[in-house]
C-alpha cells in the first residue's frame, strides 16, 4: 500500500494515522518525540527534528504525499519536501497561518472582517492610552496556542510590560472584544478546488483553551451560513488544498475571523462520531487525491475536551463515562497528564440537541471539569 507522510506526531496526527490505516494506507510520522501519540502507532516513525536532512530525504523518497498536523513546521521543510513529493497544504498556506501578522493581513486583505489590531515590531509601535484599541490582548505572532503567548492589557504601560515579557518578539495587539459567542468552520478543499464544509460548530473556551463544541451551533441560521461562506472564501483566496479550520468571533451579531489552522481542528473532533466522513478521513482523501467524502452531520453532537487537570486526584473514573451509552471516549495515548495538556475528548452523540448538551455537561461535571 502507498505510504503517506505526516509532519507532527500529536493527537491530530494520531487520528490521521487511524483514518489512513482504515483506508488502506501506511503512514510515516516525523516527530522528534519518541513517545508522540501518532509516532507510536505509525508504520514508520522518523524520530528527528523537523529540519533533519536525512529524515526529510527519507520522507521525500518513501511517501507518495506529505501533510502536516503541526502548524509550526518550518516552511523550508515543506518547500524541501515539495521538490520531491506532493505536499498539501502548500508551504505558503502554512507560512501564513503560522504567523499572526501574515495571517491577519491576509485575512483583512482578502476582504474578510477581523478585530481591530496593531502590529507591534518594537516598543514605539504600542499605541498611547487614548487609542481605541484598549483594553486589548497582546499576542505573540509565532508559536502561540491554547492562549499561550497572550496577555490581556488595559493600557500602554501594561502593553509595554507584556511586550518585554515576550522578549520583544513580534506581536499583534488586538482589541479586546465583548463576544456574543464563538464559532468555527472546518472544511476540506481538494486540488480541483472542490470544497466540503463541515457544519458550523459553537465553541466555548476555558482559560483560553477549547472546552466544549456544540454542533450544530445554536446561533442564528444567518450567522451559521455566513461563517461557512467566509471560511470558503478564505480557502479560495489561499488556493488552499487540505483541511482548514477557521475560528470566528460573534460580536454584536457580526462575524469576525479570529484565526485559522492549516490542518484538522480541535473543534472538528465531533466529526469522528457525528459525520458521515470525519475531518481526518477528508485529510487522507485530499492528500491521496481521492474524491472528498460526504461531510454531512448524521447526529447532534457535543464534544468536551479532557485536559490533564482531570488527573489531579489520580486516574479519572472512566467507568462513569462508559455507563453513558451515547458517549464516545477518545484518549490520545499520552502518559504524562499535565494541567492544560489535551489528553483526550468525548463526544455525546444523540438525535436531540438539548439531550446532547445536557448529557455532555453532566459527564463533564463527573470528570470535575469546570466545577
Ligand atoms: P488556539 O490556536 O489554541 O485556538 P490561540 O492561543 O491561538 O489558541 P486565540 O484563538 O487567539 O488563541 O484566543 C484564544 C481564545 O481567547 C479565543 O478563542 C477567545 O475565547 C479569546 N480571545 C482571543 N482574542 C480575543 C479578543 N480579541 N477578544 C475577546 N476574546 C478573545
Ligand atoms: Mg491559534
Ligand atoms: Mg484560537
Amino acid at each position: 500500500p502507498a505510504m503517506l507522510g505526516m509532519l507532527g506526531g500529536g493527537q491530530l496526527g494520531r487520528f490521521f494515522v487511524i483514518a489512513a490505516h482504515e483506508m488502506g494506507y501506511r503512514v510515516t510520522v516525523l516527530d522528534p518525540d519518541k513517545n508522540s501519540p501518532a509516532g507510536k502507532i505509525a508504520d514508520v516513525h522518523l524520530c528527528a527534528d523537523y529540519a533533519d536532512q536525512a529524515a526529510l530525504e527519507k520522507m521525500a523518497q518513501t511517501c507518495a504525499a506529505v501533510t502536516t498536523e503541526f502548524e509550526n513546521v518550518p516552511a523550508s521543510t515543506m518547500e524541501y519536501l515539495a521538490q520531491a513529493t506532493v505536499v498539501r497544504p502548500a508551504a505558503q498556506s502554512v507560512a501564513i497561518a503560522q504567523h499572526r501578522v501574515l495571517e491577519k493581513n491576509f485575512i483583512r486583505d482578502a476582504g474578510l472582517p477581523v478585530a481591530p489590531f496593531v502590529v507591534v515590531n518594537q516598543v514605539s509601535d504600542i499605541p498611547a492610552d487614548d487609542d481605541a484599541i484598549y483594553p486589548a490582548i497582546l499576542k505573540v505572532a509565532r508559536f502561540g496556542y491554547d492562549g499561550k503567548g497572550q496577555a490581556r492589557v488595559k493600557s500602554q504601560a501594561e502593553a509595554v510590560a507584556a511586550f518585554a515579557s515576550f522578549k520583544q518578539e513580534v506581536c499583534v495587539l488586538e482589541k479586546m472584544l465583548s463576544l456574543d459567542y464563538e464559532v468555527s468552520v472546518v472544511l476540506a478543499r481538494d486540488a480541483e478546488g472542490k470544497i466540503a464544509p463541515f457544519p458550523t460548530a459553537e465553541n466555548q473556551h476555558l482559560n483560553g483553551i477549547l472546552d466544549v463544541s456544540i454542533v450544530p451551533a445554536r446561533g442564528s441560521e444567518i450567522i451559521k451560513s455566513r461563517a461557512q461562506q467566509l471560511a470558503i472564501k478564505l480557502a479560495e483566496k489561499l488556493d488552499y488544498v487540505g483541511v482548514l479550520g477557521v475560528e470566528f468571533f460573534v460580536c454584536d451579531g457580526e462575524l469576525l475571523v479570529n484565526e485559522m489552522a492549516p490542518r484538522p481542528h480541535n473543534s472538528g473532533h465531533y466529526t469522528i462520531d457525528a459525520c458521515i466522513t470525519n475531518q481526518f478521513e477528508q485529510q487522507v482523501r485530499v492528500l491521496a487525491g481521492l474524491p472528498l467524502g460526504d461531510a454531512r452531520l448524521h447526529s447532534q453532537a457535543v464534544m468536551v475536551n479532557i485536559l490533564g487537570d482531570v488527573w489531579k486526584d489520580g486516574e479519572p473514573e472512566w467507568d462513569q463515562l462508559f455507563a453513558r451509552t451515547a458517549l464516545k471516549l477518545h484518549l490520545y495515548g499520552k502518559h504524562e497528564p499535565r494541567p492544560g495538556r489535551k489528553m483526550g475528548h468525548f463526544t455525546v452523540v444523540t438525535d436531540k440537541a438539548e439531550t446532547a448538551l445536557s448529557q455532555a455537561m453532566t459527564a463533564r461535571a463527573v470528570l470535575g471539569i469546570g466545577v
